[in-house]
């Protein structure tokens, strides 16, 4: 088949799934063959029944020891029967499979693969799979993949899918060249692709991984090359007056405290790159809290002052609601026209906004991706910002430049890269890097505790909302289900609210909440309305409340310790000493020596390193990372050296094109 074929002419599928299929974002063959799993099913050498606890996800090697008991429940029919070694017994519990009664006989031994669970002091396992020794053995040495799923779709239905197609991926040509495969032990593309989804075994999958990582950053290198070519000479159209600026009643005197020396030394890197003769394209990476916007503010009043447009790009409404409110009150006494343009505003107020920036009226515009919609168009757009850009690709970059006529860019990104990565990754960019943190913080506190301490916790958090602070509550996070999320956030807000009592307000914030929702939510967090915000990790990116003074994270085990580090960066940001709290429910021995980390380091870059560190073997994707830079398999720590190899590679070939 050809890549860009319809999946609808996959065997199999029909035009239901193929819907289906469209939901997930495939449309066509190369769409499928990209779909990777999200992690693979592995079974382990079975355990001792005594040795499983409540929640493991385990094999025990049993023998029936009860007939089998058949019953019709309220919902369901429930088969069920015991088993035990010679340590412990545990119930088997089946749901509508009736048919399981004439499959199981007293004194046969098997072995059962589920998860378990406490019924009183009874360990009970529901749903689990059940083997002989012999299908056991071999089901040991299989992986079979786990893809992400939305509703409607199965597992099954995608595996079967990616198989019919096995015949294409196999006949992929290699588009490297030979050498190149032999010099570094690469994997051939094809079978990359293939043990990508059907592994042999972790060996055959980790070289895989790295072979569609090397892809991954070939593909992007090549493109931040002709992004680099098409701009970097470009010559200068809106040279910027920065006169103003450091007069003794300037912008930064009037600011409620010195800037660091890193952001001087920003500031001063962008009023030499805005005043030269070629175009600016700069990076300003500093970590969460270093104090990135007002650079950023800086940088638009500077241009608004020489006559140009200014637009300022962030990933979520909330962030650019925020930004937009605080930069109004930063620049009020330069009566500039300052806009906001996101997704959930009326077509009316989009338009009046349209209109401002077409005739030159609107100096600054902050918003979402709404700014880089076809309908946007500026007089003179001469500066473009991008914030916490590792959630735009290079593709929305290079689209908001194309707003313009080659306006300034600048992005800020908290992704704490090495030097040395960064100036592949940034490649078209020159980068400032802002170290020093604003003098004023103290130095979050931080605890890795057990579920037990919740009590105290939540005490901890009366009292300082008691003397006038804030708090946040990130809940557990629930896999591949936003909805499931949601409830949970209301669920364990309506309890919370309980245990704090009356005096104190409570309210929750989820991604499924309708814009003008969350805006409200935000709004009376920031006017101190509301004492404690429960949340998912919508509030990760970017969000300021300098009087927040608890961050207290459920399931913290289950979160990239780069993401932790992201939600701790909330708190913090003011005068008064702040805390963090990470609830470690599963308390494994890896999970406490991953989070001992957080407790120890508050710096970005070193939480990075030991978080890759610490990966346990068999984790191949790691925990998720907020700042992936959107490569769906390369991770820029764990593939540094696939991205050197990609570098070199793009640079001794320069006609390959990645397939
Ligand atoms: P980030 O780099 O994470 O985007 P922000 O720009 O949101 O950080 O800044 C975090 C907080 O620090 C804000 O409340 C901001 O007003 C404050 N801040 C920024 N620079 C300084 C400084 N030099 N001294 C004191 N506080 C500062
Ligand atoms: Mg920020």
């Amino acid at each position: 088949m050809r890549l860009d074929e319809d999946i609808k002419n996959i065997k199999g599928i029909g035009d239901k799934t193929a819907q289906q299929f469209n939901r997930l974002g495939i449309y066509n063959v190369k769409d499928l063959i990209y779909y990777y799993p999200r992690a693979y099913k592995t079974y382990s050498e079975p355990v001792s029944v005594v040795d499983t606890n409540e929640g493991d996800r385990v094999a025990v090697f049993c023998k029936v020891v009860s007939y089998v008991d058949v019953h019709k429940g309220r919902r369901y029919t429930i088969t069920s029967l015991s088993a035990a070694d010679s340590t412990g017994s545990i119930r088997m519990v089946w749901f509508n499979m009736p048919f399981l009664r004439s499959k199981f006989h007293k004194g046969e031994t098997y072995i059962f693969y589920g998860t378990v669970k406490y019924s009183g002091n009874m360990r009970v396992m529901e749903m689990p799979e059940y083997f002989t020794q012999f299908t056991y053995q071999k089901a040991l040495s299989t992986m079979q993949p786990i893809y992400p799923l939305k509703s409607g779709i199965t597992n099954n239905s995608i595996t079967r899918s990616v198989s019919a197609v096995m015949d294409t991926i196999k006949a992929l040509p290699e588009y490297l060249p030979e050498d190149v495969i032999q010099q570094n032990d690469l994997m051939p593309r094809s079978d990359a692709l293939i043990q990508m989804h059907f592994p042999d075994n972790e060996e055959t999958l980790k070289k895989a991984l790295s072979r569609i990582a090397f892809d991954e950053f070939l593909e992007f290198l090549i493109k931040i090359r002709q992004l680099k070519e098409d701009t970097v000479k470009q010559e200068n159209l809106y040279k910027i007056n920065d006169e103003a600026l450091a007069k003794k009643d300037g912008f930064i005197a009037g600011l409620p405290f010195s800037l660091t020396q890193g952001q001087s030394d920003a500031v001063k890197d962008i009023c030499s790159d805005m005043s030269s003769e070629h175009v600016m394209n700069r990076l300003i990476q500093g970590d969460v809290g270093s104090g990135k916007t007002v650079v950023a503010v800086i940088a638009l009043l500077m241009n608004a002052i020489s006559g140009y447009q200014g637009a300022l790009m962030v990933p979520t409404e909330v962030l650019a609601v925020q930004h937009y409110e605080d930069i109004c009150k930063m620049l009020k006494p330069y009566k500039l026209t300052v806009r906001l343009l996101t997704g959930s505003m009326t077509l009316k107020e989009k338009r009046e906004v349209y209109q401002e920036l077409k005739e030159g009226i609107c100096d600054i515009v902050i918003g979402t991706h709404a700014i880089i919609q076809d309908s946007t168009d500026f007089k003179s757009l001469g500066l473009v910002i991008t914030d916490e850009q590792h959630r735009f690709g290079v593709k929305q970059r290079e689209k908001l430049t194309e707003k313009g006529n080659f306006p300034h860019v600048l992005v800020m990104s908290a992704t704490p890269i090495p030097r040395t990565l960064a100036i592949i990754l940034y490649a078209d960019m020159d980068i400032s890097v802002i170290k020093d943190m604003p003098s004023n913080r103290k130095k979050i506190m931080n605890c890795v505790v057990g579920t037990e301490y919740r009590p105290n916790a939540y005490n901890f958090i009366r009292k300082q909302v008691a003397e006038g602070h804030q708090a946040y509550v990130i809940c557990p996070m629930v896999e591949d289900s936003e909805a499931v999320e949601a409830e949970n956030v209301i669920n364990y807000s309506d309890e919370l609210s309980e245990k704090l009592g009356r005096d104190i307000r409570v309210a929750y914030l989820h991604g499924k909440m309708k814009e003008d929702e969350k805006k409200d939510i935000l709004h009376r967090f920031i006017n101190k309305e509301i004492d404690v915000l429960v949340s998912t990790t919508v509030i990760e990116v970017g969000i300021n409340n300098p009087n927040a003074t608890v961050m207290m994270i459920e399931n913290a085990e289950r979160f990239g310790l780069a993401q932790l580090h992201q939600l701790r960066g909330r708190v913090g940001r003011g005068d008064a000493q702040s805390y963090a709290v990470f609830i470690n429910v599963k308390k494994s021995e890896a999970s406490m020596e991953r989070l001992k980390v957080l407790e120890d380091s508050n710096d970005g870059f070193f939480i990075a390193s030991e978080d890759l560190r610490l990966r346990g073997p068999g984790d191949f994707f790691g925990i998720r990372q907020s700042g992936d830079m959107n490569f769906r398999i390369a991770d820029i720590y764990n593939h540094s050296d696939m991205l050197r190899l990609a570098q070199d590679v793009s640079l001794k070939y320069n006609d390959l094109i990645v397939i």
